[in-house]
């Protein structure tokens, strides 16, 4: 894999993902707006301190958002955190509708 200082670290990650989030689909590499907002890291499915590898397979793109809510927990699988974080997100979505939203 070349690397160097024009590229991202994990350049090949993020050009396997498509800039894109792996958890919520967030995509960005439509306008710089949607890049800048959206964070977008390297994420290690499992955890390192869990004993997750760096091996391509745990890694994924993720907005700060996915990270935010995927917090400290230590998914068994992408399938497991993808579905943690769903959870979470419908949980902010309730909160939202409820407390933010202009009627
Ligand atoms: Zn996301």
């Amino acid at each position: 894999m070349a690397s160097g200082v024009d590229e991202y670290p994990y350049q090949h990650i993020f050009e396997r993902d498509k800039f894109s989030c792996q958890y919520c689909g967030w995509q960005g590499r439509g306008s710089f707006d949607s890049w800048h907002v959206a964070g977008l890291c390297i994420d290690h499915i499992v955890p390192r301190h869990a004993g997750g590898s760096d091996a391509d397979s745990n890694l994924v793109v993720s907005c700060r958002s996915c990270v935010e809510m995927k917090g400290r927990l230590t998914p068994a699988s992408f399938e497991h955190a993808r579905q943690e974080i769903d959870q979470k997100r419908w949980e902010a979505r309730e909160w939202f509708e409820k407390h933010v939203r202009v009627p």
